[in-house]
């Protein structure tokens, strides 16, 4: 929209992704960026570097007569290489779709074929895994190995190493930005829990303004003299914006590769001195593990952000208590580029004298940015309180925010243009967001809704606990009652009434499970979250 009284006399400066690895090439061009290589050593560059190279990837595909606008894949795990490629794809006016490696097989095809992937970049250890995928996806042209020739010998003539390639590409040939800021520049595929999965296209402006929002002080907030560890990969909505973040700031950037166990974890938080880090609550739960096996403190890492699914209390004080470090739990989704919300405190919840209080604040998912609205509707779209009780679908609008999804011309926004995210949840007078459900995951017992993931939270802050679930099971008279299932700590043993014993009190009678079950595994989905599909089949008869 232009303004219909004067022309706009500020520039037409537009915002592109390339802007944010120019900016770090040339103000923090030393700031290093490290990464775990396949054989388990660390490689280091830094900005300026990744910033060369991420040129040449961009000269060498428009050498092979790639042009703007085409989606170009990436089948890998956090790496410098893999960083060079996303900018470098992006900053060409390509399009960078990162498929999530640990998907199966019939998925991966259908996102490969739906986004008509041209190209793919893959790290050597998913070889095989390309090599039984390709044959069904006949638009891919070529692929990249990220590594150097004697990491992926004998390859067949469409493929070629990483290395041998870009050698080939004279950096200073690489004509970035000079396209409009609404140009596509990245692509991802939601998780898929029902139907085919669904893509959603981010535009250079939308990431550029993620990065300005999600850098805000009471956000993610990162500065020059960060250095962040992003363990979310960038498979994951792109690593939750991590590697732009850090652009931006000129933090220093490190990349753990395929080692996301918590010895290997443990090693880079130390060894780097990272005092950043994000992931999803699982990856934390393996560093814990570690941690207490082996008596070991972090002492470098000062803040740390979980999000993807709710962030346990357990979790919140292992930090805190046991390592001096913050928890910032974060709400969003792939819709959202996803940050959506962030638990910072305010003053009124810092000023809280009861602990408890200020436990119940910090377990919430938090409070939006400038940059995010919204809004909590009744199942007849009106607008429920800001009461802290009422719950309703979570409906969210902004610049980052999806309008329409990939390939699909209905809009996703309602008539206000607010895009419905499938979470339930409640909005206290203080603007904290909490997140009651998944729509699809919610419980209605008697006409009533009944937290699953209260209970999941409560339930897995029993000492015997590693991970709980609480699913839907159908019941003649209430429709639907709760069904805790929990996976123990190793060589424990409990009885369901501990657990119901232990529920008692701490949520109102009728949430109280009907039954518990245990398991020795809890299904995750690609992305490290409970699938609870998986627990629904599994416990499908009735409890009663
Ligand atoms: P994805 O698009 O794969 O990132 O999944 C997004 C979904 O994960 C959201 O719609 C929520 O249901 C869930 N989620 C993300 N963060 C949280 C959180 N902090 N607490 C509870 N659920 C979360």
């Amino acid at each position: 929209m232009d303004s219909v009284f004067e022309p706009d006399l500020m520039q037409r400066w537009e915002m592109t992704v390339d802007r944010l690895i120019v900016h770090a090439e040339r103000w923090h061009s030393t700031r290093e960026v490290v990464g775990r290589l396949a054989d388990g050593s660390i490689g280091r560059s830094n900005w300026a570097t990744v910033a060369r190279r991420a040129r040449q990837v961009s000269v060498g595909l428009s050498a092979h007569g790639i042009t703007r606008g085409t989606r170009i894949g990436t089948l890998a795990m956090n790496s410098i290489r893999h960083v060079e490629t996303w900018y470098g794809v992006m900053g060409y006016g390509a399009v960078c779709h990162t498929l999530n490696p640990r998907l199966f097989d019939d998925q991966l095809i259908y996102m490969i074929n739906h986004a008509d992937d041209r190209w793919i970049f893959a790290d050597p250890i998913f070889r095989a895994q390309l090599e039984r995928l390709l044959p069904h996806c006949p638009g891919v042209e070529k692929v990249i190995y990220l590594g150097d020739s004697s990491e992926v010998p004998a390859l067949p003539a469409n493929a070629i190493d990483y290395e041998t390639w870009i050698a080939e590409a004279d950096p200073s040939l690489a004509a970035w930005g000079q396209f409009p800021e609404r140009t596509p520049a990245a692509l991802c595929y939601t998780s898929g829990t029902t139907g085919n999965p669904k893509g959603v296209q981010y535009s250079h402006r939308s990431q550029i303004l993620h990065t300005l929002v999600s850098g805000q002080r009471d956000f993610l907030g990162l500065s020059a003299r960060d250095t962040l560890l992003s363990v979310v990969p960038m498979f994951h909505v792109n690593a939750w914006g991590l590697p732009f973040i850090a652009a931006a700031a000129g933090s220093k950037l490190v990349l753990p590769g395929a080692r996301l166990d918590g010895a290997s974890v443990y090693e880079l938080l130390e060894s780097e001195g990272v005092t950043f880090t994000a992931a999803v609550p699982t990856v934390w739960q393996l560093l814990f593990d570690f941690l207490s096996e082996n008596n070991l403190r972090l002492s470098t890492l000062k803040r740390v952000a979980i999000g993807g699914s709710a962030c346990t209390e357990a979790l919140i004080r292992g930090f805190r208590d046991g390592h001096g470090v913050e928890v910032l739990h974060a709400w969003g989704m792939t819709e959202m580029s996803p940050i959506g919300t962030i638990s910072g405190p305010l003053p009124v919840s810092l000023g809280e004298p009861d602990e408890a209080t200020r436990m119940a604040y910090n377990l919430k998912q938090g409070r939006v940015p400038f940059g995010v609205d919204l809004k909590i509707t009744a199942e007849n779209g009106d607008r429920q309180p800001h009461d802290g009780t009422a719950p309703g679908h979570i409906m969210v609008s902004g610049p980052s925010i999806i309008q329409s999804y990939f390939r699909d011309d209905k809009p996703a926004v309602d008539a206000e243009g607010y895009f419905d995210t499938g979470d339930i949840g409640t909005v206290d007078p203080q603007g904290y967001l909490q997140i009651t459900d998944r729509s699809k995951d919610l419980i209605k017992s008697g006409g009533e809704w009944i937290s699953s993931v209260e209970i999941e939270n409560i339930a897995s802050g029993h000492p015997k606990a590693l991970m709980a679930a609480v699913v839907a099971m159908p019941h003649p008279k209430w429709r639907e009652r709760p069904l805790l299932v929990v996976k123990l700590r190793p060589g424990q043993t409990a009885t369901a009434q501990e657990f119901l014993d232990y529920l008692k009190g701490k949520i109102a009678n009728w949430w109280i499970p009907d039954e518990v079950r245990f398991v020795d595994e809890m299904p995750l989905g690609a992305t490290g979250k409970l699938d609870k599909k998986v627990l629904r089949a599994k416990f499908a008869a009735p409890v009663i």
